[in-house]
């Protein structure tokens, strides 16, 4: 694929980053300690199985003193055919250390807090002690195979003489890695880059990691100015999940290193988008829409000026073209949505119009867009049919619907479909009557086409229980997204009229697939 190198010098030229750089993915141990994800085993080696084919070095699985279920994750990852090294996080305590050599990994990530808020909240004792400490625990590890990642906790608030001293007592208890963390996520590029290129200075020949958070938003750039100061393990977790604010980003580190500085970096970038899908769901923490890379607006153009130019040249408005993370561009229509970008949406619903027929498209586009309300893909095709006086292409109608709903009844729904004169009929369950309709309705549907709720969103327009409701939901198939929207009194009839409008553009035979992702050559 095709790219821009942008090559920005941001610490001078003398700095470089090191030629390997290795991503040790921590989504399965700091990614879960965001408030309210728990996973069970089973989907921690879905995660570790995805993050082993996009390539990561090394899986940080979990901790594995904290539980029963933690120590079967990471036993079951452990007995995975997974390529990258598997570490669980360890504090610097015998039972911790036993705990992770129970599940059979390769490392531990081994952390003793450095600072002295830490030393004196957490560990009640006193520096000496803590030195001591690092000694036992490391030689312990050492001593029975492990490979050990020494990280003094909260170092950046540490007094960094005794940080220096610490490092010292693990490396000569034959540490191999240090990474001190950004516990809190205090620091800022600059700071990163002279905090690592002093710890270079002192320990050179050391490798060393850099573990961020992103409690002031400069996880990323931060991981980016340790790495240039000579770092060459990068922490990370998918979608930046992690306590608090997060971490840094996975695929924001990888791409910008790629992209801004050239460094290459093994991780199969085209796998990106989907494992932080994957990710996403398992662990039920959705993505702000304007995230980058990942985010459901990253590659999604409305503006009419913008979609012109990208229409001729994609990179006039595109940094990162969507490919190379595995996405694909798309152009909403809107109220600021210009007539080509219209044209494009139509033709990809394999709607052709007239220059004036797409005239007066764009005029009650606009209309809407002008009293507030959302154009959806399903509002779009509505208005090109009226427009050009084509048949309102509804090749599946919904000719029954039933759901049943209590407080000593499973929520059911049975739907009788009219699909191209053939009646489908299908049953489902849900945990209420929204969901048990939906899926009925997916049911009947998945017999033709497999169509993906990708999301849902519900707004009461006014207040009280009679009030009208309007849905909007988000569909896909294959690498089609559309968005429609239903609206009623009745929250049961307005998703299932935003699911029937939707589902109906999708199958519409008219429909072309996706002409805007045009692959270009790879060189990367
Ligand atoms: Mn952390």
């Amino acid at each position: 694929m095709r790219f821009e190198k942008w090559g920005i010098a941001l610490f001078g030229r003398e700095s470089r980053f090191a030629e390997k750089i290795r991503i040790f993915d921590t989504t399965l141990r700091d990614g879960e300690q965001t408030p309210g994800v728990s996973l069970t085993p089973e989907k921690k080696v879905l995660i570790a199985r995805k993050l082993d084919e996009l390539g990561v070095d090394i899986i940080e699985a979990g901790f594995a003193a904290a539980s029963e279920g933690e120590r079967k994750a990471i036993k079951l990852i452990t007995k995975e055919k997974i390529r990258a090294e598997i570490c669980s996080f360890a504090r610097g305590l015998k039972d911790d250390i036993d705990a992770a050599l129970k599940c059979d990994v390769d490392s531990v990530f081994l952390v003793i807090p450095a600072s002295d808020i830490q030393i004196r909240s957490k560990l009640q004792k006193n520096r000496e002690e803590v030195l001591r400490m690092v000694e036992e625990s490391v030689e312990y590890a050492k001593a029975h195979g492990l490979i050990v990642e020494f990280g003094p906790e909260d170092s950046t608030r540490s007094d960094m003489s005794f940080l220096k001293q610490m490092i010292k007592t693990a490396l000569s208890a034959g540490a191999d890695r240090i990474t001190p963390p950004d516990t809190v996520g205090i620091l800022t590029p600059e700071r990163a880059y002279q905090f690592f290129s002093e710890l270079k200075t002192a320990f050179p020949g050391t490798v060393f990691g850099v573990h961020c958070h992103d409690d002031f938003g400069l996880a990323v750039a931060n991981t980016l100015a340790a790495l240039m100061a000579g770092a060459t393990i990068a922490h990370v977790t998918i979608n930046g999940l992690g306590e608090r604010a997060g971490n840094a980003a996975l695929e924001e580190v990888v791409i910008a290193l790629k992209l801004q500085y050239n460094v290459d970096i093994p991780i199969r970038t085209e796998l990106l988008y989907e494992t932080s899908l994957l990710v996403s769901r398992l662990t039920g923490v959705p993505t702000q829409p304007n995230k980058a890379i990942i985010g459901e607006n990253a590659f999604t153009h409305e503006s009419g000026i913008h979609t012109h130019a990208i229409l001729v040249d994609p990179s006039s408005y595109e940094p990162i073209p969507p490919e190379i993370v595995g996405r694909v561009r798309r152009i909403v229509v809107g109220k600021h949505a210009g007539i080509h970008g219209i044209r494009a949406a139509l033709m990809e619903m394999g709607i052709n119009p007239t220059e004036e027929h797409l005239k007066e498209i764009f005029r009650r586009v606009k209309e809407l867009g002008d009293k507030g309300k959302r154009v959806t893909d399903a509002d779009l095709k509505a208005i090109a049919e009226a427009v050009m006086g084509i048949p309102s292409a509804q090749p599946i109608r919904l000719e029954e619907l039933t759901v049943i709903t209590g407080n000593r009844v499973t929520p059911t729904a049975s739907v009788k479909l009219n699909v191209n004169n053939r009646v489908i009929v299908e049953a489902a369950t849900g945990v209420g009557p929204v969901d048990a309709a939906m899926n009925a309705i997916r049911k009947a549907v998945s017999a033709i086409e497999p169509i993906h709720l990708e999301e849902y969103h519900v707004k009461a327009i006014t207040g009280g229980t009679d009030a009208v409701v309007e849905v909007i939901v988000r569909l896909r198939k294959g690498d089609r997204i559309i968005t429609a929207m239903g609206v009623h009194e009745d929250i049961v009839m307005a998703s299932v009229n935003a699911m029937m409008s939707g589902i109906n553009v999708l199958v519409d035979n008219r429909s072309r697939m996706s002409q805007n992702s045009k692959i270009v050559e790879q060189d990367f």
